[in-house]
């Protein structure tokens, strides 16, 4: 396999310029609606057609499509030129979830003085990260149009809340045991109730909606200071807004950092470099010659609700990959399905944990994955990952032609471990699988570390997979 010396040096200027495309992806995709809709232009900008679940497909070799789930679950594949079916799924999956507040149903607090806005907390972040950062909100929003009911994205790009930390000398113990109390503590500021008096007109909206019979049903429930930030950037009225899901984030864009430019310093680094990177694999790799003689489909699988277990419509855990794929493999053999599954595989690509400078113990001494040096196989005997000796083998061979370095990853034994949607769709289909992902640190924080290498080199591994692996496995003799 390629040494990371060699990769690193012989891309210096392709290895910023992947960094500074993925940092501008992260910056547009507050929420997982955002990343499907970011996603989805680049789809469409790269010939890929849009489908819908519910329609008809008449599906053609060497075309490209794609479909959204709850606009926050995308699948994207190509048919190779030599695609038939019985043949097989070349696959990455990932996640477009993160750990992150959510603003609750009934959000309106007014307490001490303040206004303040109910959040639950989705997944399972480091919480305190959140306190002492400027949030913004972001995710969609169901809005009435006379007999439609529309689904809008929302992207309130400024700093419009805030969680204050508490003073050290009202808590001496800060430094030593601070964990904030995920309901009491973790309540953004939106306003001051003196400012927001100030700012009312004498009769405002929210009076007179409140003497009305019929209210605007979201008015009661939140504050008419956060409905109006969103009506003006949807340009609609509170009557109209039926429901939403807001993601809070932070309000300070990702950047590249470090003395020598070296670090991706960014939110939800987990999962974007996985979905990014094996998005541009996959528009990459059907812009040559492979993919007219590729037998497989290529197919990527953005999935949401990682973060929460997968258990839902849109997740991993649903029926949605197994429904997808035997839709792909209708032909008049009735076992085409079946035939497909022996001839494909999945790469489970998620973020990986990377050696820290100041807690090196919690990595097992063998097994200490560096930034820069590639991305990482994960490996696990009680099955949180699903890379079998298999599935390394033939991504080794792969990594090898695209030049890509490999490292290793195994929890050690008296630490606790993550797992991915790798395990969950292994299981359910029957299908190879590979658990990778690229070296990061701080994993599930507000704000993570990695560094810019990682970007090309998970781009280049996926690309060079979609390329390779149907020849690869063809080689292979082990079912
Ligand atoms: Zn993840």
């Amino acid at each position: 396999m390629g040494s990371w010396r060699t990769a690193m040096s012989a891309s210096k200027e392709a290895i910023q310029a992947a960094a500074s495309k993925f940092i501008d992806f992260v910056n547009k995709s507050p929420s997982p609606y955002h990343v499907v809709h970011e996603c989805s232009k680049a789809l469409t900008s790269a010939g890929f057609e849009e489908l819908r679940e519910s329609q008809k497909w008449v599906i053609q070799p060497k075309k490209k499509y794609f479909f959204t789930r709850n606009k926050s679950t995308i699948i994207a594949f190509a048919v190779g030129g030599k695609y038939q079916a019985g043949n097989g799924f070349t696959m990455v999956g990932a996640h477009t979830d993160s750990p992150c507040l959510k603003v609750k149903p009934d959000s309106k607090r007014i307490k001490n003085d303040y206004l303040s806005i109910g959040v639950e907390c989705y997944g399972g972040g480091i919480w305190h990260t959140w306190m002492d950062r400027d949030l913004k909100v972001a995710g969609r929003v169901i809005v009435k149009n006379k007999d439609k009911l529309e689904h809008k994205l929302v992207h309130i790009n400024r700093p419009i809340l805030f969680i204050p930390n508490v003073a050290i000398h009202l808590h001496r113990t800060h430094n030593e045991n601070f964990a904030p109390n995920k309901e009491t503590h973790l309540v953004p500021v939106l306003a001051t109730a003196c400012q927001e008096q100030l700012t009312k007109p004498a009769s405002s909206n929210e009076d007179k909606a409140s003497d009305k019979k019929t209210e605007p049903y979201q008015v009661t429930k939140h504050h008419s200071l956060l409905l109006q930030q969103l009506c003006e950037e949807l340009n609609t009225t509170a009557e109209d807004v039926l429901d939403f899901e807001l993601f809070l984030a932070d309000a300070q864009n990702a950047v590249i950092g470090g003395a020598l430019n070296e670090f991706l310093l960014s939110p939800r680094l987990d999962n974007l470099v996985n979905v990014y990177c094996a998005l541009e694999g996959l528009i990459e790799a059907c812009k040559n010659d492979s993919f007219d003689e590729d037998p497989n489909i290529r197919m990527v699988n953005f999935y949401d609700n990682e973060e929460v277990g997968s258990q839902t419509a849109q997740g991993a855990e649903s029926s949605l990959t197994e429904f997808i794929m035997r839709r792909l493999c209708v032909s008049e053999n009735r076992t085409s399905f079946e035939e497909s599954i022996p001839k494909s595989m999945l790469l489970s690509a998620d973020q990986a944990h990377a050696i820290h400078p100041n807690y090196p113990e919690k990595h097992e001494e063998r097994h200490k994955p560096s930034l820069h040096k590639g991305p990482v196989i994960k490996i696990n005997s009680n099955q949180r990952y699903a890379t079998t000796a298999v599935t390394s083998s033939i991504l080794r061979v792969i990594a090898e032609k695209g030049n890509v370095p490999l490292q290793e990853f195994v929890v050690r034994n008296d630490s606790p471990c993550g797992t991915t949607i790798g395990p969950i769709i292994a299981s359910k289909l029957g299908l190879k699988t590979v658990d990778i992902g690229m070296p990061q640190l701080g994993m599930h924080s507000i704000r993570e570390m990695a560094c810019t290498s990682s970007i090309h080199q998970a781009t280049e591994l996926y690309k060079a997979y979609f390329e390779h692996y149907p020849a690869v496995n063809a080689s292979l003799d082990i079912e």
